[in-house]
């Protein structure tokens, strides 16, 4: 029964999964930048609003990429989809502990299902 659960549980996250290849992993910053002399929109003080996308690779290393303001929705919906697809992943794997737990926890509490 709660194998039973778990199972379809589990192809209900299967089948949510964002089949999709337009996945990113990192943070959206906005950022401004001022240049010091030559510019008169950084000289009324306003400055240019800039996008960058940065992702930290394992070890602490970071990249940043320049990202064109009309691209910004998009790369949101890309974070969003990898976020959702890593969530989805973790709660997989959290049901797979339940299907790994030996069957005889599941007959202390009772089972009548085979
Ligand atoms: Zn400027």
């Amino acid at each position: 029964m709660i194998r039973e659960r778990t199972l379809r549980a589990r192809d209900k996250l299967v089948g949510k999964l964002p089949a999709t290849g337009e996945l990113l992993r990192g943070s959206l910053l906005e950022r401004t930048v001022r240049h010091t002399k030559g510019c008169p929109k950084c000289a009324r003080g306003e400055g240019h609003r800039v996008f960058v996308l940065t992702v930290t690779y394992a070890g602490g290393r970071t990249q940043q990429f320049s990202v064109r303001r009309e691209r910004v929705a998009e790369v949101r919906r890309w974070l969003d989809n990898y976020q959702k697809l890593k969530q989805a992943i973790e709660d997989i794997c959290e049901l797979n502990h339940e299907l790994l737990r030996p069957e005889r926890i599941e007959g202390v509490r009772g089972r009548r299902d085979d």
